[in-house]
């Protein structure tokens, strides 16, 4: 399909102040609305004429959403808060390094300078098909143009696709997931506090979503507990060039460790399938093990069970297997602390 690059269509631009005047801005006005935070994502369905939203609700100038504070237990980030404060954050960095890693690894300083977590955490799939304006399953469509033998999918997923293959991108989604962070959510009926792991939306549940949101709904804080502040962590980014691009794959653990026994983990990966995936069965295989390399090889193996390759993305399961080894072993963990 043709994409039109001429002038934006016209839309009615609201720039609210407070949290409640955003919400029932965009509760208002349903599926007309589009909420804009930093824009990376946003803008480019605009241009491209692809979305067409009569009332855009600008983020920008809500304060209340912005700035990173400490609690009683742990840490909230409101959902405007820039990747770049993230990344530089010094109770971040101090207390719950892989989010600060995880920031610090999205594109370019730029884009954390003007991307947001919360527009980071709600960004869409970055299938070049879908969004170039074709009309496949997640569109709305009947094919899957990134599933046919001459598909181009090398990016795609390897994990849990049903019709459609395309991957969920952001680098920060399997850090929250690893700090069992909690997002909160505004809804018409009232504010809900959602685990990290459950704001994404597979294909089985919604093809048109990748995350909880509906409209109407704003995400307003990430909740960090402190119960992995200062944890052992790893995160990990594999992407074509060390700059500027989304990744092929990412991982990223919290771990509790007794001398050499593996108390506690968490652990996610992100770009293999639609949605970030916490990987339980491997949590649940290491715990109470030795850190060690024979016990990363186990879980690494485990991770790719059921892995289903495309016809030009086979690399991701030996990467994935690697990188979960990695993240239970910790190998690279000296060079980020140092
Ligand atoms: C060239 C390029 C390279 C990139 N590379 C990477 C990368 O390597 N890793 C990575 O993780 N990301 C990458 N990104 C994505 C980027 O980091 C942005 O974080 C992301 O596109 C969206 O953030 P934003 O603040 O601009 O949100 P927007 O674009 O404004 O919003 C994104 C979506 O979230 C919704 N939304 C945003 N905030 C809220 C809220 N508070 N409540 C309800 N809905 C909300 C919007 O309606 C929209 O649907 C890249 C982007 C570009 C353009
Ligand atoms: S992978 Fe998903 S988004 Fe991409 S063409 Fe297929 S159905 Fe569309």
């Amino acid at each position: 399909m043709a994409v039109i690059r001429d002038v934006m269509p016209a839309f009615q631009l609201y720039q609210p102040s407070s949290v409640a005047d955003a919400q029932k801005l965009l509760e208002q006005n349903g599926h007309d609305a589009l909420a804009l935070a930093g824009g990376l994502d946003s803008m480019d369905w605009l241009k491209d004429r692809i979305r067409k939203p009569n009332v855009v609700v600008d983020l920008g100038g809500v304060d209340e959403l912005k700035g990173i504070r400490e609690t009683a237990d742990g840490l909230e980030i409101g959902a405007m808060t820039t990747l770049t404060e993230v990344a530089q954050s010094p109770v971040i960095r101090q207390k719950y390094g892989v989010l600060a890693q995880a920031a610090e690894l999205v594109a370019s300083p730029q884009i954390r300078n003007q991307g947001t977590i919360g527009g980071n955490l709600s960004q869409d799939t970055r299938c070049w098909y879908y969004r170039a304006g074709w009309p496949c399953y997640r569109a709305g469509g009947n094919i899957c143009y990134a599933d046919t033998p001459v598909g181009r999918n090398r990016e795609h997923a390897i994990l849990h696709a049903e019709r459609c293959v395309a991957v969920n991108p952001s680098d920060t989604a399997p850090a929250c997931i690893a700090l069992d962070a909690k997002l909160v959510v505004l809804t018409p009926k009232g504010q809900q506090a959602i685990a990290a792991e459950d704001y994404f939306v597979g294909p089985d549940l919604d093809i048109t979503r990748m995350n909880i949101l509906r409209p109407g709904y704003l995400l307003t804080t990430i909740r960090i507990p402190s119960k992995w502040a200062n944890a052992g962590f790893y995160f990990e980014k594999v992407r074509d060039r060390n700059v500027w691009d989304f990744p092929l794959m990412n991982v990223a653990s919290a771990m509790q460790v007794s001398g050499d026994t593996i108390q506690d983990i968490r652990i996610a990966v992100n770009a293999v399938a639609a949605r970030p995936l916490r990987l339980r069965m491997v949590e649940d295989s290491v715990r109470g093990k030795p850190r060690n390399a024979a016990t990363g090889e186990a879980a690494g193996k485990l991770a790719v069970q059921g892995a289903v390759p495309l016809q030009f993305n086979g690399y991701k399961i030996p990467l994935m297997r690697n990188l979960v080894k990695r993240a239970i072993t910790g190998v690279e963990e000296a060079a980020w602390a140092s």
